[in-house]
């Protein structure tokens, strides 16, 4: 098997940055590609929230001041190194204070929206990444991005750095976590972050509807692209909807489109060894569950305890299906059950949120927040675990929540589609229960089965243990993204 040097650019990465699923992927993938041996080095930003000190940050002496030429200008950044913690990944974090230093990695608290010079601070990080590769000599067989902030690189592979020597044999691949999130900006920052382009109309790379658009110059730039699970990569190419305006542009490169199934951290998620819950179990002894399942119901100040305990934790946006929810609530509350929700973000999902729990106490229990902690005492204590979601290009809660004998409802679409398979009594097969539309009812009848299984003890027993006992860690998939990685290789040299 080949071995290869590849530098992985991702904005966020658990623990240093994360804001979701991208940071758990990107704080693990690179850990089990470096443990076969390949050479992955990852390389991000120096946030604000990133401190020297707590994670043993060091500044390289070859890596002070390096000038990286973007357009018209020049800036001066400097990298420093550091691990991924308990491991021998090495991470590379750009330091360029004024575009990173910030309150927020993606927000601007004052407007509630993208910082405005987002173009320009993403554009400079993936044009730092390469320029630093430079410096340190160190020749990468694949620049691996993910989403729309890495999304130029493989566009200066192909552009600026079309003729350098020293990436003459490097390939790029790109992840799309969620192709609905582009980096789409005024034309006017064309001619900076593009600067060799003469005139940028519909045939640039980066065209977009007479905007500029950083995950389709990625599209068509990197040599081969995957996404996050096989039903999302289908349905982005299939659904104008779900393509986000670029299903067109994703359809010619099919051929060079693979499904790649996240996977998740058994050393992060798994209750046998999570530090963060009452007690820990496993398959095989499930008591510690029902001291989890107790603390819960004490911490969130649930009444009813015999009602089943539903957990959400998520980034609230319309993605989510949270407006399903609260349509819904009437109806769900209806039924034996309580509701657990943590989550941040638009502000009117969380006041609709705040509502519900202000006019539900002891049903419905509300956290505005993000609590890592707390979302793996959900995970744990919580009897089943409800994504709604309108799409999910792979979703990472559901297998949190399998592995954690918490069992998911699910809408069935991209990656929850790939994970969830309907329970059925009478077989005793399946992992979770599952809806097609997303329609209140549909959501208030799947969630009835499962309080309907719930109250048999012995069926929710079968259910748990169903998907506790399937691996959800990335040893497949891994191997999948290696032959993605082989064959961007050998069409290289095609
Ligand atoms: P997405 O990437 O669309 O946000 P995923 O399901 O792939 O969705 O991953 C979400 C990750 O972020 C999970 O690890 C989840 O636990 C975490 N997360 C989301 N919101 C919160 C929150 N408010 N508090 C703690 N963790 C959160």
């Amino acid at each position: 098997m080949s071995r290869y040097n590849v530098l992985y650019l991702t904005s966020e990465l658990y623990p240093f940055a994360k804001v979701g699923g991208l940071a758990d992927v990107a704080g693990t993938l690179p850990k089990v590609l470096k443990e076969q041996e390949h050479d992955i080095r990852v390389f991000l930003p120096k946030y604000k929230v990133i401190r020297d000190r707590k994670y043993n940050l060091r500044e390289v002496i070859r890596l002070r001041d390096i000038e990286v030429p973007l357009g018209d200008q020049t800036f001066t950044v400097s990298v420093k190194s550091g691990f991924v913690p308990d491991s021998k990944v090495q991470a590379y974090f750009l330091e360029y204070k004024p575009f990173f230093d910030r309150a927020d990695i993606y927000i601007d608290p004052k407007t509630g929206e993208g910082w405005k010079d987002d173009a320009l601070r993403f554009a400079l990080f993936s044009k730092a990444a390469l320029e630093t590769l430079k410096v340190l000599f160190w020749q990468p067989d694949l620049v691996h991005v993910n989403d729309w902030p890495g999304a130029l690189a493989p566009y200066y592979l192909k552009t600026a750095y079309k003729d350098d020597p020293f990436f003459e044999n490097t390939r790029s691949v790109m992840t799309i976590h969620n192709v609905a999130y582009q980096g789409s900006f005024p034309a006017e920052v064309a001619k900076d972050v593009f600067p060799e382009t003469e005139k940028f109309d519909k045939n640039h790379p980066g065209f977009l509807d007479g905007k500029v658009n950083f995950l389709k110059a990625g599209i068509e730039s990197a040599d081969l692209l995957t996404t996050v699970s096989p039903t999302y990569a289908k349905e982005i190419i299939s659904s104008k909807e779900l393509g986000a305006g670029l299903n067109d542009v994703l359809k010619k490169k099919k051929a060079h489109l693979f499904g790649v199934l996240n996977g998740i951290d058994d050393t992060v998620w798994n209750p046998e060894t999570d530090k963060h819950i009452a007690e820990n179990y496993s398959v095989d002894e499930m008591d510690g569950k029902a001291a989890c399942r107790a603390a819960l119901i004490e911490e969130m100040g649930l009444e009813n305890p015999e009602n089943m305990v539903i957990g959400m934790i998520s980034r609230l946006v319309e993605q989510k299906g949270f407006d399903l929810v609260r349509d819904a609530a009437e109806e769900l509350l209806k039924l034996p059950v309580n509701l657990v929700i943590l989550g941040s973000g638009q502000k009117d999902i969380q006041a609709d949120l705040e509502k519900l729990a202000e006019d539900n106490p002891g049903r419905v229990a509300v956290k505005i927040d993000f609590d890592d902690a707390l979302a793996h005492k959900i995970e744990a204590g919580a009897d089943a675990f409800l994504m709604p979601s309108r799409y999910e290009p792979c979703g990472l809660n559901q297998m949190y929540s399998l592995r954690y004998g918490t069992p998911p409802i699910v809408r069935s679409t991209g990656g929850l589609a790939d994970t969830v398979k309907e329970y059925t009594v009478k077989k005793g097969e399946g992992n979770g229960f599952l809806f097609k539309n997303a329609a209140e009812k549909d959501l208030v009848a799947a969630v009835k089965k499962a309080t309907t299984v719930f109250k048999n003890a012995e069926a929710w027993k079968k259910l748990q243990h169903n998907g506790m006992v399937v691996d959800y860690s990335w040893s497949s998939s891994a191997k999948m993204l290696i032959s993605v990685f082989d064959q961007a290789m050998e069409e290289a040299v095609a």
